[in-house]
């Protein structure tokens, strides 16, 4: 089947609308015996431990509740996971909308299924999604293949909220999945603005999707994603665009090459390929496996992992406290009146912070 794209009068390859979120048609997500509200803790780790992906569905959306109650359960659950968590390959892709993310993360399930086995869970990063409300089939299916396959979960994003809200979950998601025997875990995110440091900081391996496109492609990528990205691969490698791939594959690496040694002592890779038919998918998950094998033995591995352990402590420190100033009613009374202030001239953004910080940690005595 000739892709549309590769046909004469589409005009050079540019990025494309894409489409919505992810959603979940899995037909082997049926609902068990068990009903939500009956379930304590020590069920859903029960379920969880068991494989049940209804049950491992149910503790996600508890995990993503803003419901106190159901917070206090997911963080039992979460907790009691961790000790049969943290034995996964944990991939991170990410590139705009239109690079193919969809299209590819479909090809790359199915391979590494076939591969290596196991089961994948692929969840999301995307502090824009709204999930259509009450619908989970309301989306259309992203992953045609892997939505149907008996060893995927598929997950689309916590819904819009601050991303380090967003991201916290879908970190606490994956301790979930693995404890459920999820031994793969792609996280796909949006390549714009913050996600993907969010997105590299719960992940061993970081993919970067880009596209061939004038040849000032090096210039609309930002150089931080860059330096995160353990492998970057160059979707679209197809028909009329082969050249044009290989060549912006030679551009990355030479401008890879300008960059200092990562930490983990492994050369970023950058490789071609074609998602939509399916060419050059084996070499990107012999690269990535190839990597995994480089940082189990030289001990960087499991130093990311512990890295990554600290980074989510503090964030979550960060993450409530903050909520728990904002949420204070008298705070929130004050904290208009300061903005006013602040507005009219009469104090200045400094004094105004403190006199609410202190007027914070009064209320904490
Ligand atoms: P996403 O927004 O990053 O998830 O991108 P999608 O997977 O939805 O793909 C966006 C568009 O690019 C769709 O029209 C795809 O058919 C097309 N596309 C994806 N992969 C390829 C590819 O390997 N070759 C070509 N020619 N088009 C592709």
């Amino acid at each position: 089947m000739e892709h549309p794209e590769n046909s004469a009068e589409f005009e050079g390859l540019m990025v494309n609308s894409g489409v919505g979120p992810v959603s979940i048609v899995n037909p082997y997500l049926k609902r068990g015996r068990y009903s939500r509200h009956k379930l304590t803790a020590g069920d859903y780790v029960e379920g969880i431990l068991k494989g049940n992906v209804s049950v491992l569905g149910q503790a996600v959306t508890l995990v993503e509740s803003t419901n106190p109650d159901h917070q206090t359960i997911a963080q039992e659950v979460i907790e009691k996971s961790l000790p049969y968590s943290g034995k996964s390959v944990r991939v991170g892709i990410s590139g705009v909308p239109g690079a193919g993310k969809s299209t590819s993360i479909d090809e790359f399930g199915i391979h590494v299924l076939k591969e290596y086995g196991g089961r994948l869970a692929v969840l999301a990063i995307d502090p824009s999604s709204e999930r259509s409300k009450g619908s989970i089939l309301g989306d259309k299916t992203r992953m045609e293949k892997l939505s149907v396959h008996p060893d995927s979960f598929i997950r689309p994003s916590p819904s819009a909220g601050s991303l380090g809200g967003v991201a916290r979950k879908t970190r606490e998601t994956i301790i979930l999945c693995e404890a459920a025997g999820f031994d793969k875990i792609f996280v796909e995110t949006v390549g714009v603005g913050q996600s993907e440091t969010a997105c590299h900081s719960m992940v061993d391996f970081f993919l970067l999707i880009q596209l061939a496109g004038t040849g000032d492609e090096l210039q609309g990528i930002k150089r931080g994603i860059m330096e995160m990205a353990d492998g970057i691969v160059i979707n679209k490698c197809d028909g009329s665009n082969v050249e044009k791939s290989q060549l912006a594959a030679t551009h990355f690496r030479n401008a890879l090459q300008l960059f200092p040694m990562p930490e983990s002592g492994w050369q970023p890779k950058v490789l071609t390929y074609s998602g939509f038919y399916g060419l050059g998918i084996k070499e990107i998950w012999d690269m990535i496996y190839e990597y995994i094998d480089f940082v189990k033995k030289n001990g960087y591995f499991e130093f990311r992992r512990a890295e990554q352990s600290k980074y989510w402590m503090y964030e979550s420190i960060n993450e409530q406290l903050r909520n728990n100033f904002y949420q204070n009613p008298t705070i929130a009374d004050l904290l208009q009146a300061a903005e006013k202030s602040v507005l009219e001239g009469q104090r200045s953004s400094f004094v105004a912070a403190k006199q609410l910080l202190d007027s914070y940690f009064a209320l904490l005595h």
